[in-house]
């Protein structure tokens, strides 16, 4: 029998999560592969001796729905076939390392400064005064770790740039050029690289287009220059599956980011594509066809 496994949080309790599960579950079931569904915490990863062990189900593929690097780094060293792979997955959780990854590769990136690493709550008057010089406002602050739109932030003025500092300084985080008119974004989904379905993303009552925060989504036909950002940056991050957001304003589109564990339910829904079965295709080639 054919066997594949299907790693989530254990913590991470999520209705869209547990659909995602499901129509991947649905779609290899009719391909003849069994989906065993496990947390990742549940798989006794440990270093033991000299070498990385696991209490692992007999698999031929793990789908990697946790975002926990560790354990998917783990699991590559037990044999394991991860999709997403585990470092497509570090690249894309951080954001601030998804821009330096893509940097030089004809990929255009709305302007950024990382915050300096810092040890304790220093103050630096100086650096945010040249980066909102630089930026403009509103300035965009952004966790380098985040989805959902949950640590993405508009500071409409130096003293709110400056109470965001003072909140997120022990932690990585990125100012950002305010791109667009906001509320307004393009989800591109790839699978195998190559571009599987769009939507146009709006929210009317925040700047984040996000689903989660009450965006809406519509089917729409991306550009040739919008294809061009989704597939190259997925193939330079090596992303087997990936949900690529991009900006737009008059002067074009730029990359926003890069999703390694992005929901695909909205989008299937929006664009009337299922998603999940071109996913499963894509890991049935790979594995079984050796394509
Ligand atoms: P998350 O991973 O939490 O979704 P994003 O970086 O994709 O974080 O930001 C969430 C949303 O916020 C985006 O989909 C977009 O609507 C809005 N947004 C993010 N960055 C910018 C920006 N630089 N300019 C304008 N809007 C932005």
């Amino acid at each position: 029998m054919k066997k594949g496994l299907i790693a989530i949080n254990k913590y991470f309790k999520n209705a869209a999560l547990f659909n995602q599960c499901e129509a991947l579950r649905r779609a290899f079931a009719a391909r003849g592969v069994e989906i065993n569904a496990v947390p990742t915490a549940d798989l006794g990863l440990r270093i033991e001796g000299e070498s990385v062990r696991a209490d692992l189900p007999p698999c031929d593929f793990c789908i990697f729905l946790d975002k926990d690097v560790n354990a998917a780094l783990m699991l590559e060293k037990c044999g394991v076939k991860l999709f997403n792979g585990a470092e497509a997955i570090r690249l894309c959780d951080d954001k601030m390392l998804t821009f330096i990854a893509l940097s030089g590769a004809g990929i255009r990136m709305p302007e950024t400064v990382p915050a300096p690493l810092m040890y304790a709550e220093n103050d630096d008057a100086a650096f945010l005064d040249k980066t909102a010089a630089r930026l403009g406002f509103p300035v965009v602050v952004k966790k380098a770790y985040g989805s959902m739109g949950a640590g993405v932030f508009l500071a409409e003025n130096r003293e709110k740039m400056g109470e965001y500092f003072e909140k997120f300084r022990l932690f990585p985080h990125l100012y950002q050029k305010f791109i667009g008119r906001g509320g307004e974004d393009l989800r591109i989904v790839t699978v195998g690289g190559k571009v599987a379905a769009a939507m146009r993303r709006v929210n009317r009552g925040d700047f984040r287009s996000n689903i989660e925060r009450g965006g809406t989504g519509e089917r729409v036909l991306p550009t040739a220059a919008q294809i061009f950002i989704a597939e190259r940056a997925s193939g330079i991050l090596k992303l087997d599956y990936a949900g690529v957001d991009i900006l737009s304003d008059e002067t074009g589109d730029y990359l926003c980011e890069v999703n390694s564990n992005a929901f695909f339910g909205g989008i299937a829904r929006a664009a009337g594509i299922d998603v999940a079965d071109a996913y499963a295709e894509e890991i049935y080639g790979k594995i079984y066809r050796g394509m």
